[in-house]
């Protein structure tokens, strides 16, 4: 059985027709909003409600007296918060409803035994997955992280705590369980202190630890279990700490915890993996895990060129293209005069199938030209606009990726609370500049750069102009 801090974990996923409906935007959660549902039913009956009606009132988990249900992934949001389209509780914050508050019967608040006892169980299930959640998601737990619906909209939720005065304590509880988990993750080790006291097990709590399991060669996808280390847990292990966001196995620890041994806290980490993608949850790292990472890696590297298609080129504005002797019509249907053919045009405009020369203020299509940067040594162009760092410039020069663990993410406004990721640049990469631009939600203001054909957004802690 899958437990989330020791409550019992299971998850059921909104459909995927239905995401455009219940939970439409990417999310990098930042708060927790608390919720209550003013009736007795349970968590599953409270999430088969909610994934199974059309309206798109959605939230994240369930908490009962017996366990935790997650129904929306965790990186797209909910309709929780009554604030609105773009509100700050809808569009940043993970929405948990705790069950079992409100006797329908006797049409009260003032619980008596059994409810009463089911009730406190469930808000004692709720601090131990909340602190659980502010954990995995990097989220500090504090009175301004850990909200009320009340907060959003005033909407008189979590009405028992409020009636109760029940609040602060509650929150003061989950405060209590973070600093636990939190303190026990400095202290405890997942992995003995060095490889050769496998048998001076002094390791006083756990036995299981003390058998590993050398295994060999790379990880391809094959699944790993806790107990065993070797390079392909490393590898696993790297994969998951330089994905954006990252999933440490041990955050601040030497090396963020990348030890080569697969021990608790790296299952931790797998099963946090798993909750944020909606992947299904069981701390085996196998097909599924990998093959999330390596899309979230390829969509990290896809601005430098995609050095594996040989046989297009990667079209970007600005970048010089040759068009081909042998193209015949222009995208618009006219006949290109060969006195325009076999020249060196820069792109302004680029569309599915065609692009913009500037030179000329003429669409062509991409198959009738050839980039510079392929293969292709006909080429003439002098300047060395290598494609493998996005290293030409922009109107501005270029902007290099700084202050970041591994990777910033390329937004599609300035406006980090709002904006779409449309991809992510790693650290010291650099990327065409064109300018700066205030934008929302950002001290700093967001970098305008040249990105996938178009233009990007990154927050402005994350680039330096080089
Ligand atoms: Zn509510």
């Amino acid at each position: 059985m899958t437990t989330m801090n020791g409550v019992p974990f299971r998850q059921m996923m909104v459909s995927t027709s239905k995401r455009s409906i219940k939970c439409p935007n990417p999310m990098v959660p930042k708060k927790i909003t608390v919720h209550e549902t003013d009736n007795m039913t349970t968590a599953e009956n409270e999430v088969k409600y909610m994934i199974g009606n059309d309206s798109s009132t959605s939230y994240h988990t369930a908490i009962d007296e017996t366990e935790v249900i997650q129904a929306l992934p965790y990186n797209r949001n909910g309709w929780h918060s009554g604030d609105g389209k773009n509100g700050y509780g809808n569009r940043n914050t993970i929405g948990v409803e705790i069950c079992r508050n409100y006797d329908r019967n006797r049409q009260t608040r003032n619980l008596i035994e059994p409810l009463k006892s089911q009730y406190n169980k469930a808000k004692e299930n709720a601090v131990k997955v909340i602190a659980q959640l502010c954990v995995d998601h990097n989220i500090v737990a504090n009175s301004s992280n850990i909200k009320r619906h009340y907060d959003w909209n005033r909407k008189n939720c979590p009405s028992k705590m409020i009636a109760d005065k029940l609040w602060n304590a509650f929150l003061n509880d989950i405060i209590a369980e973070y600093n636990r988990l939190v303190g026990k993750k400095a202290t405890s080790s997942s992995k003995p202190a060095n490889n050769t006291s496998k048998d001076n097990s002094s390791s006083s709590n756990s036995s299981t630890k003390s058998k590993w399991t050398k295994i060999e060669g790379k990880w391809t996808g094959q699944s790993l279990f806790e107990g065993q280390y070797g390079p392909p847990v490393e590898d696993m292990q790297t994969m998951l700490a330089n994905n954006t966001p990252p999933f440490y196995p041990e955050k601040g620890a030497k090396n963020n915890g990348v030890d080569n041994y697969f021990g608790g806290q790296t299952k931790d980490a797998v099963i946090r993996f798993q909750t944020y993608y909606g992947l299904k949850v069981d701390g085996i790292p196998g097909k599924e895990v990998y093959g999330k990472l390596k899309e979230n890696k390829s969509d990290s590297s896809s601005e430098s060129g995609s050095s594996s298609k040989s046989s297009s080129p990667s079209f970007k504005v600005n970048s010089k293209v040759t068009l081909s002797k042998s193209a015949k019509k222009y995208a618009t249907g006219q006949t290109i005069p060969s006195s325009v053919k076999g020249k060196s045009y820069t792109i302004q405009q680029i569309k599915t199938d065609r692009v913009l020369l500037k030179e000329i203020v003429s669409w062509v299509y991409k198959k009738d030209v050839v980039g510079t940067s392929s293969s292709s040594s006909k080429s003439k162009t002098s300047t060395s606009n290598s494609s493998s760092n996005s290293s030409e410039s922009g109107k501005h020069g270029k902007l290099k990726i700084v202050n970041v663990n591994s990777a910033a993410i390329v937004m599609d406004k300035p406006d980090r609370n709002n904006a779409k990721s449309i991809g992510t640049i790693k650290k010291g990469a650099t990327l065409p500049l064109n300018g700066s631009v205030r934008g929302k939600n950002s001290d700093n203001g967001y970098w305008e750069v040249e990105y996938k054909g178009g233009l990007g957004y990154i927050t402005g802690n994350f680039g330096q102009k080089s």
